[in-house]
């Protein structure tokens, strides 16, 4: 078991240092390139939500949590932004809140699709969380030996 706990405000240019601390904790499980490169993805995608959903125009502070167990990776991102209404809505492919502002609706599908677990927490005016777990390390190269 090992932890890791990472605090920043929500700067834009803070997206890059979340996901490359990331990845510097998750080389630690001997990650392949392709475990490396989509746990990135979901990372940045979560981390960007809560700067620019979360927080909008303000500044706040964005905590990511990572843990592992065993050869299970698993990371909670979380801001005390504004929350999401209708999260269910809000899973939906291609809903958007800030359509015309280059927001696609894609986030929380591409957190679903590169990550093994995925669900998320939140409540209007007192942030969101979202919660996801990835297996490290099941690579079909090593059944092939
Ligand atoms: P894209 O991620 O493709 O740029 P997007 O951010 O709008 O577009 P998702 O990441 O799937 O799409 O998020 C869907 C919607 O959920 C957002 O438009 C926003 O309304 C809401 N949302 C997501 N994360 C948060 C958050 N941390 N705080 C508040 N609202 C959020
Ligand atoms: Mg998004």
């Amino acid at each position: 078991m090992n932890e890791m706990i990472l605090k920043f405000p929500s700067k834009s240019e803070n997206e890059v240092f979340a996901r490359n601390a990331v990845a510097a904790f998750l080389l630690t499980m001997n990650p392949t390139l392709s475990e490396l490169s989509d746990v990135k993805t979901a990372v940045s995608e979560a981390v960007t939500n809560c700067i620019v959903h979360g927080y909008r125009d303000a500044e706040g502070w964005v905590t990511v949590r990572c843990r592992t167990e065993k050869d299970v990776f698993r990371i909670e991102i979380s801001d005390e932004g504004k929350g999401i209404e209708n999260v269910e809505a809000a899973l939906q492919p291609f809903f958007t809140t800030l359509p015309g502002e280059e927001r696609s609706g894609m986030g929380f599908t591409i957190m679903q699709t590169f990550m093994n677990e995925f669900s998320v927490r939140s409540s209007p005016g007192m942030g969101t969380t979202v919660l996801m777990s990835k297996a490290i390390g099941e690579r079909e190269e090593r059944n092939a030996g």
